[in-house]
């Protein structure tokens, strides 16, 4: 622990080994990485550094302004843009050899225009197959299948789709949506030329190797979280939330602690007051229910998360074992990510990319790599 009185520590080995471990489990798949909103949070200079470093040569965005960041970090890594562009962008994106995902009909339109200013362009197409969310719907596939001029300048890199309940290994929706995928993607081959196929995100990926396709787009799993639910989870952890002691009072019984009155201390008890809140992405929503680790030791988190601190019960540790200074082990170890988003009644996607930027991060990273 340094000197600050909050730290995060983004272990870059872990995510290295993470992507390894999937990369190897798709083979002869191929695992482009996802690192969206900031890598989860994390920081997508560093991370996508490390991940390049690992061998990652294939990369996902969600925005224009994300790709193009990732294209200043890694000047001839291969960057696709999941969400494709805005009209204004379509330059921006064509002159930063960055790859859109297309969506939609306008979109496909729109990139197919500045392909006929520019010469050919490289591109990828969603297919919705059941999650109603983003994607060629199988109408617009079946436009697509009767109007072949339409893709008329775009080479046709990927056909890719997203699953809706991948982290359910049984759940009848990802048997359905593959199938779906097959049919789309066998209306598009006559159109769009021999394309590479995608369905899995990092869940997806434990479904079997039938939803490997050619490539898999982890995101999650990259950064420690479990994508089998239901199991041990496999991946490194990637992060490690702690603070310090501010202060620790005594609080009699029939007294209570913190905003709303929310916790009555039962009996004579010792409170630490620790500097991290829900401003820090340490959610309200874990009000009287989170815990924390005081040298190995689990201490609740009593009252209401506040916007800047948090109060523990240390009523069970020594004195000397929980005073001002003394380190707590926040989110990591025998209390990841997900177990803390669980107790925040939400999952470990929204923690990570909540986590503030109000306190320093640490990056922790081998000579090696
Ligand atoms: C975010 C995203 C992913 C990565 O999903 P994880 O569950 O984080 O692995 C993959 N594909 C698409 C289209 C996404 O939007």
């Amino acid at each position: 622990m340094p000197e600050d009185a909050v730290c995060l520590t983004v272990d870059l080995d872990a995510i290295s080994q993470n992507w390894r471990l999937l990369n190897t489990r798709v083979r002869p798949a191929a695992a482009y990485a996802v690192i969206k909103a900031d890598a989860y949070g994390l920081g997508v200079e560093p991370v996508a550094r490390a991940l390049h470093a690992a061998g990652c040569q294939r990369f996902f965005a969600a925005w224009p302004a994300e790709a193009l960041a990732l294209r200043v970090v890694l000047p001839d890594a291969w960057v696709g843009v999941l969400m494709g562009a805005p009209s204004e962008d379509w330059t921006a994106l064509r002159e930063a050899r960055l790859v859109p995902v297309l969506n939609h009909l306008g979109q496909i339109e729109a990139w197919g225009d500045e392909a006929a200013r520019h010469g050919p362009l490289d591109a990828m197409l969603h297919v919705d197959t059941g999650m109603n969310r983003l994607g060629l719907t199988p109408g617009e596939v079946d436009t697509l299948a009767g109007e072949p001029d339409r893709l008329r300048g775009l080479q046709i890199q990927a056909v890719m789709s997203h699953l809706a309940c991948a982290e359910q290994a049984d759940h009848a929706m990802n048997g359905a949506q593959r199938e779906a995928f097959e049919a789309l993607c066998n209306k598009l081959q006559p159109v769009a030329g021999s394309f590479q196929t995608s369905l899995a995100n990092s869940s997806g990926i434990f479904l079997g190797s039938e939803y490997h396709y050619d490539f898999a787009r982890p995101g999650a799993a990259l950064f420690g979280l479990n994508p089998t639910p239901n199991t041990t989870n496999p991946m490194a952890e990637v992060i490690r939330l702690q603070g310090k002691i501010l202060q620790v009072r005594r609080v009699d019984s029939a007294e209570s602690v913190g905003y709303g009155a929310a916790f009555l201390v039962k009996q004579p008890s010792r409170i630490a007051t620790v500097p991290v809140g829900y401003a820090d992405g340490y959610l309200r929503s874990a009000s009287n229910q989170a815990s924390a680790r005081v040298g190995g030791v689990r201490v609740p988190v009593v009252g209401r998360i506040s916007m800047d601190m948090i109060t523990l019960d240390v009523s069970e540790l020594p004195e000397a074992n929980a005073r001002p200074g003394t380190v707590v082990e926040l989110i990591g170890g025998d209390y990841p990510v997900d177990a803390f988003a669980s107790d925040a009644g939400t999952i470990g996607y929204e923690i990570l990319t909540d986590l503030g930027r109000r306190y320093p991060r640490r990056y922790q990273q081998s000579a090696a790599g």
